[in-house]
């Protein structure tokens, strides 16, 4: 089994990896000179399953719990440390209905709250936990992934190489650009997304914390050393690269309102990509020939990156078909 895989962001990687322990010889191509160039480098890293039931259909649960398994142990970059979802006060209604959208949690009061985030005693008085979840740093988990395949043998990985210029592959490819793959499928869309990166001494938080908002939902996710993640936006355009003021006014005032000591933090990266997602914001494997593609991972790529991997190995390996991911989108139309 010859596999030529396409971007080395979180997809391409997961993908190449369990194809590379099934014994297939993997040529993984990557335009930019380092792995996880593109999206996958602004994500939060919540590993999420039970949370993002919110906003998402409950397959992006059931792939997604897969994940846990994955990050946690085989690659062991996650901690599960839960989740932790708090509203202002006079938002209480969010909470009651993120509580109906979801599952696995239990109903924190504020004793519950200050035991579990000693910085957050006396903030709020209802919290939900999902203590199943996980999170990682994206950055460390790529370029952990990224030196598993490099000590494989049957792994030759080349960087700064555009695969559009090479000849075809002799067997099979697995299309995993992400939102560059528009040119081949035409329903992709992209859904930016705004980050940015605080350093504060004087905040301990231990998980990641969502904080509900009807117009500005935003989360934290601390990454160690004083640093947190704090995103993201989702806004319908594809614009890249830029950050604006009002995002970032919008996320750091989440910030405050979580913890005030955010104030004074400084700011130490601001970053911006967008989110390959299909109309449905469910995720794709789309098989044309000796072509796989693997693609529409949305808001959900470290969530559901794994498990699309597996199934991709098992249509590779072994001819496997997976009506869910692949059936309802075997016609063009539905990617208009
Ligand atoms: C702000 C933000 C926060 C997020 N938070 C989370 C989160 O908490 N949890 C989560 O699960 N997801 C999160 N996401 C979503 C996640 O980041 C994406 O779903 C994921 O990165 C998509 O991965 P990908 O591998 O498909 O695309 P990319 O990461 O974009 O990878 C595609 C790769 O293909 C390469 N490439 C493109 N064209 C070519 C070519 N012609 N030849 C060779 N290589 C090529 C690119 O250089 C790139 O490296 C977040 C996203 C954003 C923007």
């Amino acid at each position: 089994m010859r596999v030529r895989v396409i971007g080395a962001g979180v997809a391409g990687l997961c993908v190449a990896y369990p194809l590379a322990r099934a014994g297939g010889e993997i040529e993984l191509i990557e335009a930019a000179a380092m792995a996880g160039a593109g999206c996958s480098r602004y994500a939060g890293g919540m590993i999420a399953p039970w949370c993002e039931l919110e906003n998402a259909e409950p397959l992006i649960a059931r792939l997604g719990a897969e994940a846990l398994d994955f990050w946690t142990h085989d690659i062991a970059v996650a901690t599960v440390a839960g989740s932790l979802v708090v509203a202002p006060a006079r938002e209480a209604a969010e909470l009651t209905d993120f509580a109906r959208r979801t599952r696995h949690f239990s109903k924190l009061d504020a004793a519950g709250v200050a035991a579990l985030e000693p910085d957050l005693a006396g903030r709020f008085d209802r919290a939900l936990y999902f203590p199943q979840e996980a999170h990682l740093d994206p950055r460390q988990a790529l370029a952990t992934l990224d030196a598993r395949l490099a000590a494989l043998p049957n792994v030759v990985r080349r960087f700064g190489v555009d695969a559009d210029k090479l000849p075809p592959a002799p067997d099979w490819t697995i299309d995993c650009r992400g939102f560059a793959a528009r040119d081949a499928l035409p329903g992709l869309r992209g859904v930016k997304g705004e980050m940015l990166v605080l350093r504060s001494d004087d905040i301990r938080l231990t998980r990641p914390v969502r904080m509900l908002h009807p117009r500005r939902p935003a989360y934290i996710v601390p990454r160690g050393d004083g640093l947190f993640m704090i995103g993201a936006t989702m806004i319908e355009n594809e614009e890249r690269a830029r950050v604006t003021a009002r995002s970032i006014v919008e996320l750091v005032n989440s910030a405050f309102a979580v913890h005030p000591a955010f104030a004074e933090a400084e700011i130490v990266e601001t970053g911006s990509d967008v989110r390959p997602a299909f109309i449905d914001n469910l995720p794709r494997l789309i098989r044309r020939d000796k072509t796989l593609y693997v693609n529409g991972l949305y808001r959900h790529g470290f969530l559901l990156a794994p498990a699309l991997a597996a199934r991709a190995t098992q249509i590779v390996r072994d001819g496997a078909h997976f009506p869910e991911l692949m059936d309802a989108h075997s016609g063009e139309r539905a990617f208009a």
